[in-house]
Parts: C-alpha cells; sequence; structure tokens
C-alpha cells in the first residue's frame, strides 16, 4: 500500500506549516483535512445555512465541491469552494469554529471519508489533521501528534494573523483556541487524540526546523 504519514494535533500546533515542509521533503502528496471542514463550514454559511441543522449541512457537504489548486506561481495552493477561491476566508478563526460546529455532525465527516481516502497515491501522503492516524488512515505506518501550550498556539496564530493584517487580540484568540480545543476534544465522533501508537511531538518553545527534525528522525510503527 502508498505509505501515508499523519500528522494530527490541535490548530496551532505547527501541523500545518510542518506538514506542508514534510510532503514537500519528501516528494509526497499533502492532504489539509481541516481545509475540508473549513470549506464546509464556509460553504453552508454561504448558503445562509444554521450551522446546527444537521440535515442541510449535511446535504450541503455532499454537494460541495473542493478544489486545491496550485497558484499561477506555484509558491502557494489556493482552495476553491464551489468554484469561488476562499484561501483567505478560509484561514479565519471565524471559519475554523464554523468547521469545528459541522464536524461534530456525523454523516459530514462520513461525506467526506472518500474525498480524503483518494489522496493516497504514490509515492506517499502525508495527511494533516484530527483523525488521521485515528479513522481516516488507521493503517498509516507512520503517524505523529503535534501538541503545545494554549498560549503558545495562540502566540503563532496571533503572528500569523497580524502578519495578514487581520485585527485581533491575543487573550481573544486564546479563549477561542481553547474553546476549540475543548469542542475538538470531548466531541463523540473522531475526538481530538492521539492514535496509540501516534509518536507525540511536544512543539512548545520549538521552531518549524527543529520540529520538522523531530519528525524526520520518525521511524515506521
Ligand atoms: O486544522 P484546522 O484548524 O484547519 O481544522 C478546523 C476544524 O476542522 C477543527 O477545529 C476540527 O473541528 C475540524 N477538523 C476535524 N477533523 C479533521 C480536520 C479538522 O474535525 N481531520
Amino acid at each position: 500500500p502508498v505509505p501515508v504519514l499523519t500528522i494530527d494535533g490541535p490548530s496551532g500546533s505547527g501541523k500545518g506549516t510542518i506538514s506542508r515542509q514534510v510532503a514537500e521533503h519528501l516528494g509526497w502528496r499533502l492532504l489539509d483535512s481541516g481545509a475540508l471542514y473549513r470549506a464546509v463550514g464556509y460553504a453552508a454559511g454561504a448558503a445562509g445555512l444554521d450551522l446546527s441543522d444537521a440535515e442541510a449541512v449535511t446535504r450541503c457537504a455532499q454537494a460541495t465541491k473542493i478544489r486545491f489548486q496550485p497558484s499561477a506561481d506555484g509558491s502557494d495552493t489556493r482552495i476553491l469552494v464551489n468554484g469561488h477561491d476562499a484561501t483567505d476566508e478560509l484561514r479565519t478563526e471565524t471559519a475554523g469554529a464554523a468547521a469545528s460546529a459541522i464536524a461534530s455532525i456525523v454523516p459530514v465527516r462520513q461525506a467526506l471519508v472518500e474525498l480524503q481516502l483518494g489522496f493516497r497515491k504514490a509515492p506517499g501522503l502525508v495527511a494533516d489533521g484530527r483523525d488521521m492516524g485515528t479513522v481516516i488512515f488507521p493503517d498509516a505506518p507512520f503517524k505523529v501528534f503535534l501538541t503545545a501550550s494554549a498560549a503558545e498556539r495562540a502566540k503563532r496564530r496571533y503572528k500569523q494573523l497580524k502578519e495578514k493584517g487581520l485585527n485581533v487580540t491575543l487573550a481573544s484568540l486564546q479563549r477561542e483556541i481553547e474553546a476549540r480545543d475543548h469542542r475538538d476534544a470531548s466531541r463523540a465522533v473522531a475526538p481530538l487524540r492521539p492514535a496509540p501508537e501516534a509518536v507525540l511531538v511536544d512543539t512548545t518553545g520549538m521552531s518549524i526546523d527543529q520540529s520538522q527534525q523531530a519528525i524526520a528522525k520518525l521511524k515506521p510503527g
């Protein structure tokens, strides 16, 4: 089978950046599964749906067309939701909260399974998310769970959002992150937790390079 490296963990643990760099380094594909939940939350919001209306949001998840497309200059990936470039909107904390809300609906998660499995193509896949090692790719030979303290994760998000010119406060960001973590960890379906065989890497106080080196040392489990 095509090898998969799963990288799960809470938001701000460094998952996104590290997954991208590791995928580039290995020449493997990348699955940003969080973007799928963000895209569904965004599409549901754009359609004026009540995010707690499980049936309506499920139909929306089934109908939403999500495409990852390299930007014209090849420097990043644009995310098209029903043909609209929603990359910037999807990065906001509002989109993260909407994603987290719809991610607790079981049939919404089911609607995204096939799409995610389809990313597993030679020579390999780096899969970034919450349940990559536990639910979607349980047979993955490499599993990592990245963590970092909530304070550190809030600081990282704050820096990212400031660089994008978004107006947020560190305290409100940390509160939002903690609320989202709590919801993701306590939900009944696919709660955020490490696969038993995952290697735990705490990136608090580590640079991206140091985190990447910690992962590069891993052996198949
Ligand atoms: O990783 P990201 O912050 O983009 O994920 C947004 C939200 O999507 C998470 O808070 C989580 O609720 C949900 N998610 C999920 N399963 C995944 C990836 C993301 O439930 N595999």
